[in-house]
């Protein structure tokens, strides 16, 4: 009787394996980074090799460090960054180009043109998203125009796309020996070329990206009872394991954080910045710059939608902070160095290294720190750059609200940031809202084990994983209205700042 399911999470900056119990307490786990690989200014990639390598070894060394087998999982999910790029031969297994990452501005060109003919709103009618670099078409476009021999190969069908949950799942399902090209419907709803009302891919869609149909991998549901397949022998597992569970690592993590009812939400701190609100079976469309994405889909019952708010650097800010300014060693000391003065001094930080995303969709803005004097020192930099996730995540919840008419009571966190206390506390006092992060912080992970595990009946129902989910910690605001309409009003101006300096 297998006891556990597992989940590999392929994030932006590395890749675990997680093995969870019935409870969803985490049973064992291994992690690895990876390289960000910066050739230009607003470029980044990353090596699917390297990533299909990591993979093997965080599989193999969680289950080694746990104890486990193959035999020992009921099922296995995946989840991964959302909208990355790659574009691989599926004879040889070959990547023709590094995977261009979702934080990659160098389709800018391409973004914008499609807004001049009218073009921009047949994608935010049919995709639900804004025509922007953020998502796959223009990466997959981009490659076709730039790389020899691509578009040859496309439209042979050798050359094939996929986020990097397909990459690993056709690796995973056997590779250049028969690998299953697949992916899920939250995956696929990143691209720009998913329609979102038929969950197929929409020719009108790949004619603006001039894209062989024949390269776009099978879109399935997040939780399969069909499989995607099975992880096969010789492979990191060692035996064979159903896959059952894909979702992108925002949907999953509204898995891991139960919300399955509309009007629930949760806010995940990671790389960037990702607040999505379950709105049930109804596709609500954003007035106020939000995405409409699938949230998930249960084998065959009708999808579940989400409105989203995406902000392209939070933790990745702090990486800068770590990388580029060598003002602190880990992102864990940005908390001690922010925490060294009683605020910012002063000093407002917008961090639009990629443009600003959600509510602005500027891919052309540019970073800004206003308001600096002589007395300001990196422990108001670093200050400021804890407010800036803060704030940023304010303008997301405002649009919410105006969209959904739904107000939090609690806003529910997780990702890597939301072990930074101070940051957490800094967030309760902008919103006016009490944070609450769960106990397993993991919740992609967790989610895409939880996608997994109801496919194959390892769990009964959501209700079931709804009595997994407790809270950990709760921050309630501290500061007083004036305070936090200050605060906010001069972040407002900042952000214009960095628009003005393009416009
Ligand atoms: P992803 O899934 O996007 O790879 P994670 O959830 O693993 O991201 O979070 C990693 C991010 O969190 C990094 O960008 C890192 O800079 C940031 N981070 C990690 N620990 C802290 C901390 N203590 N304070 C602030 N930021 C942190």
């Amino acid at each position: 009787m297998a006891d556990f399911v597992g989940a590999v999470d392929q994030g932006t900056t590395s890749t675990r394996f997680m093995i969870f119990d019935h409870g969803g307490n985490e049973v064992g786990r291994h992690q690895l980074e990876h390289e960000q690989i910066l050739p230009q200014a607003g470029w980044v990639e990353h090596n699917p090799i390297e990533i299909w390598d990591r993979t093997v070894s965080v599989i193999r060394t969680a289950m080694q460090k746990a104890n486990l087998q193959a035999s020992d999982l009921a099922a296995l999910g995946i989840t991964n960054q959302r909208e990355t790029t790659v574009v691989w031969n599926r004879r040889t297994g070959r990547p023709y180009y590094n995977a261009i990452v979702w934080q990659d501005t160098r389709t800018d060109r391409i973004a914008s043109a499609l807004d001049r003919d009218g073009r921009g709103d047949v994608i935010r009618q049919k995709a639900g998203l804004p025509p922007a670099t953020y998502f796959s078409g223009g990466k997959i476009q981009w490659i076709l125009e730039n790389v020899d021999g691509v578009r040859e190969a496309a439209e042979r069908g050798e050359a094939v796309f996929g986020n990097t949950d397909s990459w690993l799942l056709w690796h995973l399902t056997g590779g250049v020996d028969g690998g299953n090209h697949i992916t899920d419907v939250t995956n696929a709803s990143r691209t720009m070329l998913m329609n979102l009302e038929t969950l197929e891919w929409d020719d009108e869609l790949l004619s603006f990206f001039n894209i062989p149909r024949q390269m776009l991998p099978e879109i399935r549901p997040s939780s399969d009872p069909n499989t995607y397949g099975m992880a096969h022998a010789p492979g990191p597992l060692g035996g064979d394991v159903p896959l059952t569970g894909d979702l992108g690592d925002q949907q999953a993590a509204m898995f891991g954080q139960v919300c399955f009812a509309p009007g629930e939400a949760k806010n995940t701190y990671g790389t960037g910045n990702f607040m999505l609100l379950n709105t049930g079976t109804e596709l609500v469309r954003s007035n106020n710059g939000l995405l409409t994405t699938v949230c998930y889909k249960f084998g065959d019952a009708a999808p579940v939608y989400a409105l989203e708010g995406s902000i392209a650097v939070t933790g990745s800010a702090v990486q800068w902070l770590r990388d580029q300014l060598h003002i602190i060693n880990a992102a864990s000391e940005s908390e001690t160095l922010a925490a060294s003065v009683p605020d910012s001094g002063g000093v407002c930080f917008v961090p639009a290294f990629s443009g600003l995303f959600a509510p602005y969709w500027r891919s052309d803005a540019r970073g800004a720190i206003v308001g600096l004097s002589r007395f300001n020192t990196d422990a108001h930099i670093a200050r400021a750059t804890l407010e800036s996730i803060c704030y940023q995540s304010r303008d997301v919840v405002e649009a919410m609200a105006q969209d959904s008419g739904v107000t939090l009571d609690v806003l529910k966190v997780d990702g890597g940031i939301t072990v930074n206390e101070l940051c957490m506390q800094i967030q309760a006092d902008v919103l006016g809202v009490a944070v609450s992060r769960p106990v397993v912080a993991e919740t992609t992970a967790l989610g895409a084990a939880y996608a997994a595990g109801l496919a194959v009946g390892f769990w009964k129902s959501t209700d079931e994983l709804r009595e997994n989910w407790n809270e950990s910690r709760r921050w309630q605001p501290e500061w007083n209205d004036e305070q936090r309409a200050d605060g906010y009003g001069r972040w407002k101006k900042a952000v214009q700042r960095t628009l003005d300096w393009v416009d």
